[in-house]
């Protein structure tokens, strides 16, 4: 497996498309125009700039990375010859499930179809193509390139051949996998939201303020960012978003949004991306820096 298609140049599939070329594989990362495809490979260089002047990699390695991806427009040029497409598309179920439709029918029969949704169920997006057994959720973190952990998501029809390929590429890319089952929220989400909707209900009943709060999080948990802050890097309109997945999955009230992240999303606060949620960002250089990484 030697080529890998990406699609969508985003945050996320800039980054994946990054990781895999510079592990040596053939990539061509596909999106809706040139000028995402500018913009997500420009991205691409400039990370690759800061490794080079952190002596992490060589310049020689930064233009190896570079020759390895080609761009397209056209999901059937670039899916021609891939061993493996990653899906990183915008997270909306409809657009989703026509992706996988497509590349069902436009990918070699062998192709193993992943996707990088933070919380769209596999099993569905299975469900449209005739080789169910060959789609899995391969859920890399943001930024691609530092973070270690791929949540590798079984579908209710992923085949064990299909799991173990996925997870020992998944060592290639030098990333740690782990292997969990296709239910909302899978692992992550399941454990990081409710404790960041929980962190927006104290702050909804007035028990403490944001600081306050965070600080609680950060100095008596050890976590290197407090969940509000969190909430804000993630956007809290995808907060919003992986949360009502869950509470409709699950039926269980306990992960209902608190009103106040329904509140400030529908008020267009949204994080970091939109230079205000928990906290201001519009002053801040560094923040806005931050909030490009994970816009
Ligand atoms: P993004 O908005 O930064 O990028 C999405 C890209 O997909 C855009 O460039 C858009 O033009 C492109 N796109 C839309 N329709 C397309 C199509 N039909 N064909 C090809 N490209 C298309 O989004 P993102 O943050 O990179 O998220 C991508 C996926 O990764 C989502 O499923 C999201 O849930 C998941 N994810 C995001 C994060 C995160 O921190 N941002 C973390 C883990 C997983």
């Amino acid at each position: 497996m030697k080529n890998v298609a990406v699609i969508g140049s985003g945050t996320m599939g800039n980054g994946i498309a990054h990781t895999f070329a510079q592990s040596g594989y053939k990539v061509q990362l596909i999106d809706i125009s040139q000028d995402a495809l500018d913009r997500g490979m420009a991205t691409i260089a400039k990370n690759l700039d800061r490794m080079v002047a952190k002596e992490k990699i060589s310049e020689a390695d930064k233009e190896n990375t570079l020759s390895n991806i080609t761009t397209y427009t056209s999901i059937k040029e670039g899916v021609a010859n891939a061993g493996l497409v990653v899906e990183a598309a915008t997270e909306n179920l409809t657009l989703k499930l026509k992706i996988f439709k497509d590349l069902d029918e436009l990918s070699p029969k062998d192709a193993i179809l992943a996707t990088n949704t933070s919380s769209i169920s596999i099993t569905k997006i299975a469900a449209v193509t005739k080789r169910p057994e060959m789609v899995i959720g391969m859920h890399f973190m943001n930024p691609v390139p530092i973070m270690k952990l791929v949540e590798i998501i079984r579908g209710y029809n992923t085949s064990d051949e299909v799991t173990n390929t996925i997870m020992d590429l998944s060592k290639k890319l030098g990333k740690i996998p782990t292997e969990v089952n296709d239910y909302p929220g899978f692992v992550a989400n399941r454990i990081l939201m409710p404790m960041i909707n929980e962190a927006i209900e104290t702050l909804y009943n007035g028990v403490a303020g944001v600081e306050e709060i965070d600080s609680v999080m950060k100095l008596g948990m050890g976590h290197p960012m407090g969940p509000l802050q969190l909430a804000d890097f993630i956007g809290l309109d995808v907060c919003l978003s992986i949360l009502n997945v869950m509470h409709d999955g699950f039926k269980n009230s306990k992960y209902a949004p608190c009103p106040l992240l329904v509140n400030m999303v529908m008020a267009g606060k949204l994080g970091a991306k939109s230079k205000e949620g928990f906290y201001d960002y519009a002053e801040s250089r560094k923040a806005e820096k931050v909030a490009k990484m994970f816009a």
